[in-house]
């Protein structure tokens, strides 16, 4: 932890967090939220407008988290509040069929040309690890192959060697995964085609699936190098395993059609989450109908869920979706690309190496002067030097995810103003950064 001293105060938000503590671990409901990495007081945030978050102690903060994602067209957008509310309106669960759940699913599909069936669940994690036992029912395999550093939500075999917020905490495996969850799992390192070419000659016909963000932005961002997807979907249609692209954080959000919109690589399976929900609980998994079709009640894997298809999740998913068109992805892309830059040119006037990797308006900055194509070298990084960052651009008024092994997040919403502000408080942080010691 880098020797610097967080002097300005969040009394509320203290409070708050010593309250949260009593009653729940750790005071938070997902790890990374409790500052851990970073230090200090994680800010309570009380309301959302446009670019713009409010915390308990009344301090404004140009948000570039976006709810991890999901915020893509900023705070309390007024279409996807009027459709929630009219949603809520007309009643909040069913338990049945509605439209909703149709029209969501048909936005999907009409997107994103390998998806011909989508099943709606209530988070990434439900998603990915629904895919997974889809996979293995599929094919009548057990073996899974996932990256290090990559992360698909909580999933017991799918935690090891994951990033995010197990990134975060240095842990390499999590307690409460047993040897049998987690010996199916082969964690091998991201973009190394020939270790997953020796894994396929090393356990044949046992491979059910391999399951790989789109493009990492759980170890930081790190792209797939050319031709690393395209060599997973060989690899995978060669032996008869299925290539699962996990586009929970990519999907929708980089391009209308998500990371397959950019490399054009047709998964078998795919798993969406956060844009699609629209600040709420809705995420997905789909692919090929002859796959889908294996899933009860049209087939024999099980799977389901008391609010999957949710009618206010699914509205407001509707909402937000039919309002990213083309010219909204060049928006994000354009405001990403100034910030990119932005921050190059204040961490480059101090002398910081840094790295900043993108894609599409997913960023990250990684205190290195090395390229990061992997895990191990996204955890090379100075990260003392993040937290200094982060420290100085919050007392500032900007609020960056709370980790260096976390994405940037853009939306529409961010104008000049809010970009100005963050143009103000970089230079700061920039020396801040500069001047961290481990
Ligand atoms: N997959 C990816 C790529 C993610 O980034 C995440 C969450 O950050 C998940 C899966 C899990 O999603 P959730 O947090 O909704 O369970």
């Amino acid at each position: 932890m880098a020797c610097v001293s967080y002097s300005y105060a969040a009394p509320v938000s203290q409070t708050l967090f010593d309250r949260a503590a009593a009653v729940t671990p750790g005071g938070v409901n997902s790890p990374v939220r409790a500052f851990r990495a970073v230090g200090g007081t994680p800010r309570f945030m009380v309301s959302g407008d446009g670019p713009y978050l409010t915390d308990a102690d009344g301090r404004e903060y140009v948000d570039l988290v976006c709810s991890w994602g999901p915020m893509i067209l900023g705070h309390s957008h007024p279409e996807v509040t009027a459709a929630v509310q009219a949603a809520v309106a007309r009643g909040t669960s069913f338990g049945t069929p509605g439209e909703g759940e149709v029209e969501l699913a048909e936005e999907i599909v009409a997107r994103v040309a390998p998806v011909e069936q989508v099943r709606l669940v209530s988070s990434g994690t439900e998603a990915t690890m629904s895919a997974i036992r889809l996979a293995r029912g599929f094919t009548g395999r057990s073996k899974v192959i996932k990256f290090a550093g990559c992360y698909h939500g909580h999933v017991d075999a799918l935690l090891a060697a994951a990033g995010s917020g197990v990134a975060t905490f240095g842990l390499p495996d999590t307690p409460g995964v047993t040897g049998a969850q987690a010996g199916e799992t082969l964690v091998l390192p991201y973009n190394d085609l020939e270790a997953v070419r020796a894994a396929f000659v090393a356990h044949p016909g046992e491979i059910a699936c391999v399951i790989t963000e789109a493009s990492p932005g759980n170890m930081g961002v790190v792209p797939p190098l050319p031709g690393f997807n395209a060599g997973l979907k060989r690899l995978c249609a060669d032996h008869g395993a299925l290539y699962i692209s996990d586009e929970v954080m990519t999907g929708f959000r980089v391009s209308r059609a998500g990371w397959y919109g950019l490399d054009g690589v047709e998964p078998d399976l795919m798993t969406f989450g956060k844009v699609m929900g629209g600040g709420f609980p809705a995420a997905a998994f789909g692919g090929r109908a002859e796959v889908m079709e294996r899933l009860a009640p049209a087939g024999p894997v099980y799977q389901a869920g008391t609010l999957s298809g949710n009618p206010v999740a699914t509205a407001a998913g509707v909402a937000q979706l039919r309002l990213l068109d083309d010219a909204a992805y060049g928006q994000l892309d354009a405001v990403s690309e100034r910030l990119r830059a932005m921050v190059t040119e204040a961490l480059s006037k101090e002398g910081v190496e840094h790295r900043v990797q993108a894609a599409g308006s997913m960023f990250s900055v990684f205190f290195t002067g090395d390229e990061v194509t992997d895990y191990e070298k996204a955890k090379a990084q100075e990260a003392f030097r993040f937290t200094a960052f982060f420290h100085s651009m919050l007392s500032q008024g900007v609020y960056l995810p709370p980790s260096a092994f976390e994405a940037w997040f853009v939306s529409t919403a961010h104008d000049e103003r809010a970009l100005e502000r963050v143009a103000a408080a970089l230079p700061g942080a920039a020396r801040a950064a500069a001047e961290a010691t481990e």
